[in-house]
């Protein structure tokens, strides 16, 4: 089985989803939108699987989790709590040639000449004003002033002619010739020149007039229409991150682009109407806190799960579908007591180390954060092995102190070896109490939890324990406070009655957030499936199929049925019986056309784990074996039988 090198293999893979339907270019026909994709038909299928198996494991199959499904537009208050109006945005810098824009992380560090101009006058336009000047003169007079402006010209001083011409005007004693010279003087000081710097990056041994060239082209567009430049200066420079990497212009500095999309709701294009779609589904599980707690009868530590569709205005979408402009997410926000609250009522926090979350013990009572974010990381790994992604093929990033936000704890991005660099499918961050407390501040409503553990708890605690656990808690809130710019006396004031409220029984949740990416996630899964098989025949000709292998809880078609002939109506008609029979359990493709190596082909580049094939033993050819079908297997093409009857019992388990 060949292995296709990384960089082809990406090629290949992009062309079979479009060939076989499962990733299609969105609007293609109009030469398609950057950064927006459809699935086709088994692209759909692939991804409905996906998210029905992700909501199946993460509330169905657990009491402690509920789902919630919020619009996309919401309060643009809630995008100001997030702190996503500040500070969602990437730094992004413009190519002043070729207007391209790019992050600027991610600009490929180069090195050449620089070439410097300082400026440029525009020559065209002070012989226009050289004629304008000349105009109220004698034939002759003209005829001798343009003469000595083109031999000046040549030496390349027109501007400052044009100055000395003006300037003897203005000590003209007619007003009119006085004015206009004055006016000339303003013109040729404001449009003629212009002073802006530009640079362009040239490798070394590339020609000095490609740079100008492109110099020429910059100052056009700033109206100069002939331009001479008023200073060129050269540099040698290593490794710089300044210039485009496409065409070696000059790069703006970078500047803060928010990656939130923007619209108006009502007919009213106002900025009171400004509204925007959600670039995350996280928040609308935070402003809704309070309602799915009081509805779902659930008690912290709980979960509230939501799937759906995310939008960001990414600077530069790229590898496929990985990074994407809309896009959908998957995300958790469980909802857990701060270790404060743990200790007054358990007397200690199960420190995370000592934890096996993979068996965890039944009683999670004494579980702090760490250990909740321990057990999620190795809950969503679980996940992921469990539709086909090997441990070998992911890889846990844990942050480091200076690259986590400012309010979490910790945060593992979960990797995956795509075959164009280990990047992100997921992040699993313990985010403290800011997300509700930020909603609380901003909405005023409160959004703590009562507990009345605790509050029994704490009025048995020794008064050093409580003055301990009370010192914690008010120091972390008042941190939190100050951070967000709330002034300290009244930081102190707040976080104070923060901490008087453990011994009520009040504490604001803290959280642990799984939030994974449903596109990089199908994405991972097709080319983790992919492979080639090279057969060849008693001729020596060689061929080569793609054998999608996909587990098969998701596989997009579970089983395809095929009668061995189409012209046998006995035969169609039993297979037509056999589909009826599995397609209310599951996604069934019946296929009659061509030979039965084709077909299985067909199945094999859809990803079909399992194909069941009617034949004439089936009508009862050989008696012992009637109403028998054969099975065969995707991966290895190796086949056996199986009773009609016995087929949803065995089909069942392996692709649920
Ligand atoms: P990145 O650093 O790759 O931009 P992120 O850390 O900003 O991602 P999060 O805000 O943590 O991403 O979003 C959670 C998940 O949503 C990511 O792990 C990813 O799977 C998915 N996601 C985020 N941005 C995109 C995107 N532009 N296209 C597709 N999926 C995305």
């Amino acid at each position: 089985m060949a292995e296709p090198k990384e960089n082809v293999l990406m090629e290949k893979i992009v062309s079979l989803c479009k060939r076989r339907g499962f990733i299609f270019q969105s609007s293609e026909i109009y030469g398609g939108i950057n950064g927006f994709w459809d699935y086709g038909p088994l692209g759909a299928e692939l991804k409905r699987n996906v998210k029905e198996l992700w909501w199946n494991t993460m509330t169905r199959q657990r009491d402690d989790v509920a789902g919630l499904e919020a619009t996309i537009i919401m309060s643009p208050q809630i995008w100001k709590a997030s702190g996503h109006v500040d500070t969602f945005s990437d730094p992004m810098c413009d190519c002043k040639g070729c207007k391209k824009r790019f992050r600027a992380d991610q600009i490929e560090p180069s090195s050449g000449v620089v070439f410097h101009f300082y400026g440029a006058e525009d020559r065209s336009m002070n012989k226009a004003l050289l004629d304008q000047l000349l105009a109220d003169k004698s034939e002759e007079e003209q005829r001798k002033g343009k003469e000595r402006y083109l031999e000046l010209l040549k030496e390349e001083r027109d501007a400052d002619i044009l100055k000395e011409e003006l300037e003897t005007h203005l000590r003209s004693g007619i007003p009119e010739v006085r004015d206009a010279a004055a006016d000339k003087l303003r013109q040729l000081d404001s449009l003629e020149r212009c002073t802006e710097h530009f640079a362009v990056l040239l490798p070394h041994g590339k020609p000095r007039e490609s740079a100008e060239k492109k110099a020429s082209v910059f100052f056009q567009q700033k109206g100069i229409k002939v331009p001479r430049f008023s200073a060129v200066r050269t540099e040698n420079v290593e490794n710089t991150v300044s210039y485009c990497n496409d065409c070696g212009c000059e790069l703006t500095a970078p500047r803060p682009f928010n990656l939130m999309f923007k619209t108006y709701v009502g007919p009213v294009e106002s900025e009171d109407n400004v509204a925007y779609l959600r670039p995350e589904t996280a928040q609308a599980i935070f402003a809704q806190f309070k309602n799915v707690l009081e509805t779902s009868r659930q008690r912290v530590p709980f979960g509230i799960a939501q799937v759906g569709k995310a939008f960001r205005n990414e600077v530069t979408p790229r590898n496929y579908t990985f990074r994407s402009r809309e896009f959908e997410q998957m995300e958790l926000e469980f909802f857990i007591k701060p270790d404060e609250v743990v200790e007054a009522i358990k007397g200690r926090v199960t420190p995370g180390a000592e934890l096996d979350t993979r068996h965890p013990a039944l009683d999670t009572s004494s579980w702090g954060w760490e250990a909740w974010h321990k057990y999620w990381v190795e809950q969503r790994i679980a996940f992921y092995e469990g539709i086909g992604l090997s441990r070998a093929t992911l890889e846990e990033y844990w942050q480091k102190p200076e690259e986590l936000a400012h309010y979490a704890r910790a945060c593992v991005d979960i990797l995956f070896k795509f075959p164009f660099g280990t990047q992100e499918l997921e992040g699993i961050a313990a985010r403290s109490d800011f997300d509700l407390s930020q909603h609380a501040r901003f909405s005023g409503k409160p959004m703590g939890v009562f507990d009345e553990e605790l509050r029994a708890a704490w009025g048995k605690l020794p008064k050093e324990k409580s003055d301990d656990l009370w010192r914690r808690y008010y120091e972390n809130r008042k941190k939190y406070l100050v951070k967000m710019g709330v002034e300290a006396e009244q930081a102190a004031k707040d976080a104070t009655n923060d901490a008087n409220g453990l011994a009520k029984g009040q504490y604001i949740p803290h959280v642990i957030e799984p939030s994974a990416g449903v596109d990089r996630l199908i994405l991972a899964l097709i080319c983790n499936a992919y492979s080639e098989v090279t057969e060849t025949d008693d001729k020596g000709k060689s061929e080569t199929t793609v054998v999608m292998k996909f587990h098969p809880r998701v596989a997009p078609i579970k089983v395809g049925v095929m009668p061995l002939l189409k012209n046998k109506p006995e035969l169609v008609k039993k297979a037509q019986e056999v589909r009826d029979l599995l397609r209310p359990w599951m996604n069934v493709f019946y296929d009659d056309a061509g030979s039965i190596g084709r077909r299985y082909a067909r199945q094999d580049e859809a990803g079909t784990p399992f194909c069941v094939t009617i034949d004439f033993d089936t009508l009862g050819e050989k008696p012992e074996l009637k109403d028998t079908v054969t099975i065969r297997y995707r991966d290895d093409g190796k086949q056996e039988r199986l009773a009609i009857g016995e087929l949803l019992n065995w089909l069942l388990p392996k692709i649920r």
